[in-house]
């Protein structure tokens, strides 16, 4: 990262922490394979399991339970093939999940049903409650519902443990997406009651390109990924040790991130106050639902998202305009739409979202930075 970039950009790819960098430099020197029997194998073995602890330390799962994959988009997608491959009927899906999700969903061949979110961005349990008993599961028509623990654009965290009860009582599975949430808040796969958990190192202090799939309840995987016996043949492959290694690490020093976070809501705060001040018709998306604590998704009506990153990055700020990993779409984000929003204001939110590196001073470059931005296209309009 350039050293004068004021990154505010965490949610889509979070700077790498200390711990994760020294952990993977380490893992770099190991020449071996983590199946091999020799000591040269075993040490990378120990690197990979002792990884594997701290994963499923971070989530209170058991570390027989944590898959590593190439990330959550992968974990994402071998719980929804293997969904189709046991021949689920149904995918009960939030409108506000990730393209990773909706995609793969999309692609399955099970038919996909939307669960509605308020305005606040929330799933409704009532919501969940009425689309199971028109569908009404059965043993030879089975469900698997899907909802996020926090959304990636707004931050606004689900009622999870109340979703996943409602769909086991109708005998469903339940999947949730805590890739945005690990690190952020606690995230208790057994308080939760998911089957399945997907996470993603990159999102949380460690490297791009690794991540993991958790189950709970007993769930089993139908690998993705078929070759050799690597992760008990739950996902074949030669690991990526350095990746690992560098998850592990991050997930052992997230829980330190979960003390920072109050510092984090802090900057948030600020930097929220400080926009209401310079402009009383902004708006912040899902403000008065519980919401994590680094991230503000925001927009003022009529200047485009698109237009103010750019504008922004000039002045050595890095933000998004909704959601990072779908940017591309010039229509706007699918989250706000979901959440009642007009396609005017989707073409204008933006998201800062704070990371253990930010400091108080960030805020004050960023209003800086985004009031000369700001002055300077309505100027030009
Ligand atoms: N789910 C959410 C909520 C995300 O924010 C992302 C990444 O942006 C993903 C899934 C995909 O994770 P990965 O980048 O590890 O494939």
């Amino acid at each position: 990262m350039n050293k004068t970039t004021i990154y505010l950009d965490n949610n889509a790819s979070a700077a790498l922490r200390p711990e994760a960098r020294e952990a993977m430099i380490a893992a770099l020197d190991i020449c071996g394979n983590a199946s091999s029997v020799h000591r040269a194998g075993r040490s990378a073995r120990n690197v990979i399991e002792k990884a594997r602890r701290q994963v499923a330390e971070l989530v209170n799962g058991a570390p027989g339970d944590v898959v590593f994959t190439s990330g959550g988009t992968e974990a994402i997608n071998t719980v929804i093939a293997g969904a189709a491959a046991k021949g689920i009927k149904h995918i009960l899906a939030s409108e506000i999940e990730h393209a990773a999700l909706l995609a793969a969903a999309r692609n399955s061949g099970i038919e996909l049903h939307m669960l509605r979110v308020d305005g606040g961005g929330r799933v409704l349990p009532d919501i969940l409650q009425q689309k199971l008993d028109a569908i009404a599961p059965s043993p030879a028509s089975p469900v698997l519902v899907a909802v996020m623990l926090a959304n990636n654009e707004s931050g606004v965290i689900q009622p999870i443990a109340e979703l996943a009860r409602i769909t086991h009582a109708h005998g469903g599975v339940f999947l949730c997406d805590a890739v945005q949430a690990a690190g952020k808040i606690a995230v208790d796969m057994k308080l939760l009651g998911a089957d399945y958990l997907a996470l993603s190192a990159h999102k949380l202090g460690g490297p791009q390109g690794a991540g993991a799939l958790v189950t709970g309840c007993g769930a089993d995987i139908t690998p993705l990924i078929r070759g050799g016996g690597q992760e008990r043949s739950r996902r074949a492959g030669t690991e990526n040790l350095t990746g690992i290694a560098g998850f592990g690490a991050a997930a052992g020093a997230a829980s330190t991130g979960l003390l920072d976070m109050p510092r984090m809501k802090k900057m948030r705060d600020a930097l929220e106050k400080q926009l209401k001040a310079l402009d009383g018709g902004i708006i912040v998306l899902g403000e008065n639902a519980p919401r994590l604590g680094n991230t503000s998704f925001f927009a003022i009506p009529g200047i485009k998202a698109e237009t103010l990153v750019i504008a922004l990055d000039l002045e050595n700020i890095a933000i998004s305009a909704g959601s990072a990993c779908s940017s591309g779409k010039s229509a706007g984000s699918h989250v706000p739409l979901a959440m009642g929003y007009d396609a005017d204001i989707a073409q204008a939110t933006i998201r800062v979202s704070f990371g253990w590196q930010n400091v108080m001073d960030d805020v004050s470059a960023f209003m800086h930075a985004f009031q000369t931005v700001l002055k300077r296209m309505r100027n030009n309009k």
